[in-house]
């Protein structure tokens, strides 16, 4: 038996005619960059995120990038951030030249704890950067009502969770703006790097689409110094064919999650994802946990099943911030985590009959 995490070709060849067809277009267009595709695609990704404005970029760290570029917050600027979370997050707000500013999970959810953050505000602070982190919803209501009282802008990481939904409302449509990212594993993947900002905020939404393109909205008129982080035709185009798919696979990995969930919750020592009443997951990543993580990743392994950890190092204690001098036992919950978590193959393209296996090695393993 050999089972991958995560079979990216599946979801091309699922769809391969469409793709065939919209290269040939693309080539045929003569147009390659900011066109008609793009375009198309940020209509269907805003309406998709029920929002006015997505703008298309490059990455999804440059979209978490330039919105703290639009919003002007940078040097001597502070940004609460989840500790527990991937590094791009932090990068996007040092990129901005401002701090970040970690705050403890929740020990269930995994995503940043509102009870945390008003201890971490300061008179520097000016944002809440939250991360709806596996494909999980924060609590958004808990970090609004923060973010109210302390007149803070709320910016959301989309980039593991295209389609969830918190309180029956779509992620990227629950703060001031959001950052998605279309790299290939997420769950609506580009064949290639891409990202996407949504927004409600027209004047916000036109300076990212000053900033993705040398601060200029006619040509060689300079308004602002911008940068040059576009979202290409070519993976607008890939994009609008798989957003067509997209709530078609997220509610396949939804069957797979509750099936993993129904097989693995009475096993002890394994803790399988919490999801609260008000959230509706789109599982990016499955993931469990468990004191001896090393040794039921290798027990999988020799059965052939593969699994990852996401993330095996926080960002306060990976080299890019030593700087910061956080040091072991800095954020325990976070670190708690980062020792214990594993991911066990999920993806559309899984069928149930793999998840039946990889379900019974666990429960066999206990
Ligand atoms: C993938 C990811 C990013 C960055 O996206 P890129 O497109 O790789 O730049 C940011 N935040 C989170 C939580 C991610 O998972």
């Amino acid at each position: 038996m050999k089972i991958s995490f995560l079979d990216l070709k599946a979801s091309c060849l699922e769809i391969r005619q469409e793709l065939d067809e919209t290269y040939r277009k693309f080539i045929e267009s003569g147009w390659y960059i900011l066109g008609q595709e793009l375009e198309a695609f940020e209509v269907e990704f805003a309406s998709y995120c029920n929002v006015q404005h997505c703008i298309g970029v490059g990455n999804g760290l440059d979209a978490l990038h330039l919105i703290l570029r639009a919003m002007d917050i940078g040097l001597d600027d502070e940004v609460i951030v989840p500790a527990n979370t991937y590094i791009a997050t932090w990068l996007a707000i040092s990129h901005a030249g401002a701090t970040p500013v970690p705050v403890e999970p929740n020990e269930k959810t995994y995503n940043i704890e509102p009870k945390n953050i008003e201890a971490a505000i300061t008179s520097k602070t000016k944002a809440i950067l939250a991360v709806h982190l596996y494909g999980q919803p924060a609590d958004m209501d808990s970090i609004n009502e923060i973010a109210v009282r302390y007149e803070l802008k709320v910016i959301e990481d989309a980039a593991q969770a295209h389609g969830a939904r918190y309180k029956g409302r779509r992620v990227g449509s629950l703060g001031d703006a959001a950052g998605f990212s279309f790299y290939p594993t997420k769950n609506l993947g580009a064949l290639g790097d891409g990202g996407a900002v949504t927004t409600n905020d027209s004047e916000l939404a036109d300076k990212i689409n000053l900033l993705r393109n040398y601060g200029s909205r006619v040509k060689y008129l300079n308004e602002i110094k911008g940068f040059n982080s576009r979202l290409d035709e070519l993976q607008a185009a890939f994009l609008r064919v798989k957003l067509a798919k997209l709530d078609k696979w997220n509610a396949h990995r939804e069957e797979l999650a509750k099936y993993y969930i129904d097989k693995l919750t009475d096993i002890t020592e394994l803790t399988v994802p919490f999801v609260p009443t008000w959230a509706e997951p789109v599982w990016h990543l499955f993931v469990v946990r468990h004191p001896k993580r090393e040794i039921l990743k290798q027990h999988l392994k020799i059965c052939g099943i593969d699994s990852l950890v996401h993330y095996p190092i926080p960002p306060h204690l990976s080299d890019a911030y030593t700087e910061n001098q956080w040091g072991i036992g800095s954020f325990p919950i976070t670190e708690k985590i980062s020792q214990e978590v594993l991911s066990l193959p999920m993806s559309p393209h899984i069928t149930h009959k793999t998840i039946k296996n990889v379900a019974e090695v666990l429960q066999k393993a206990f």
